[in-house]
């Protein structure tokens, strides 16, 4: 554009890029959605379909923005992971932010139909989503961050699972059953699904357990003990090095499935495996 009197109005912008060789987190959550998912009758406490949507709106977002190393969704959130070395934006955090949400937000409200086929979306019942980018200065905090993510599914799920199975097969009122289960640890929750319902929490689905883990697949690594099953013949990168070398390793991340597992990440199995998506 031609200079004009009027571009003073541009030194306005404030900068916000974000800390150089750190990792980026964008988390991401649904506005709203407890009334959202009154509103389309999602199956509680989980809607499949629902989450399955959040997965298949969130590989989008990895297949178009190959600089994301790894991806965790639970519920109406989903935390993205940009490695420390990220260029990306010159890692402006406005400009990483809304492109995560604006992205996945039209990924979700294009494949919504095909989830939810007799559900239209009506407004003022449309999807949206805010985000915020959090930097992490180590592999070990980025850990701890995935961690405390599936920690909170964890504890979340046992809840609602046993809160919803005391209302929907136990006849209790919702408050009758919040009161109940206040104060009480994940024993008693265990106990109270087994007891008296016939329950055993270990044998929910994984999905609802552990959440959605979303990253590239290459070849496994051999585990320490057991033996590993070889998924993919695509083979992983190696180390970072000329700048055709990182070209040539764009071309693979572009190339590799993006992957939706349900494993556990707090320990340390699921990383030493594949080695590739913290490298
Ligand atoms: P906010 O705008 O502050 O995020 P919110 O209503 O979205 O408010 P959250 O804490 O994000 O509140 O919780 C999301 C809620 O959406 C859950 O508590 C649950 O009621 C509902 N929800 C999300 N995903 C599912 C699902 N797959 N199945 C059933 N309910 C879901
Ligand atoms: P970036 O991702 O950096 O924003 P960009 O391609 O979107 O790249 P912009 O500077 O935002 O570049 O410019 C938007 C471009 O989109 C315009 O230059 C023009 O080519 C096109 N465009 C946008 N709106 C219209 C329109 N209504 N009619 C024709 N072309 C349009
Ligand atoms: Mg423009
Ligand atoms: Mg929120
Ligand atoms: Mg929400
Ligand atoms: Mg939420
Ligand atoms: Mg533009």
């Amino acid at each position: 554009m031609a200079n004009s009197k009027f571009e003073y109005v541009k030194d306005f912008e404030q900068p916000d890029i974000l800390l150089p060789n750190t990792w980026i987190v964008v988390r991401i959550d649904g506005r709203g959605f407890h009334k959202l998912s009154d509103h389309y009758a999602f199956v509680k406490p989980n809607d499949r379909r629902a989450l399955d949507l959040m997965n298949a709106a969130a590989v989008e977002v990895m297949k178009e923005l190959p600089d994301l190393c790894i991806a965790y969704g639970i519920s109406d959130e989903f935390s993205f992971v940009f490695h420390p070395t990220c260029q990306l934006f010159e890692r402006r955090n406005g400009k990483l932010v809304t492109t995560i949400v604006s992205t996945f937000t039209a990924h979700y409200i294009y494949l919504w139909s095909i989830y939810f086929p007799n559900k239209p979306l009506q407004p003022p019942y449309l999807p949206s989503f805010d985000g915020r980018a959090v930097i992490y200065p180590s592999t070990r905090i980025l850990r701890d961050y995935m961690s405390w993510r599936q920690v909170d599914c964890h504890i979340n799920n046992l809840y609602n699972t046993t809160f919803w199975t005391m209302v929907q097969q136990g006849g209790m009122s919702n408050t009758d059953a919040e009161q109940e289960l206040k104060g009480t640890v994940s024993a008693d929750k265990n106990e109270i699904l087994f007891k008296r319902f016939g329950i055993n929490y270990n044998n929910e689905e994984e999905i609802y357990k552990k959440g959605s883990v979303l990253y590239r697949q290459y070849k496994l690594q051999e585990p320490k003990s057991a033996q590993a099953s070889m998924e993919d013949d695509t083979s992983a990168p190696e180390e970072k090095q000329s700048r055709s070398q990182q070209d040539k390793l764009k071309k693979l991340r572009r190339k590799a499935q993006v992957v939706v597992d349900h494993i556990d990440i707090i320990r340390d199995d699921f990383w030493e495996r594949r080695p590739w998506i913290l490298s």
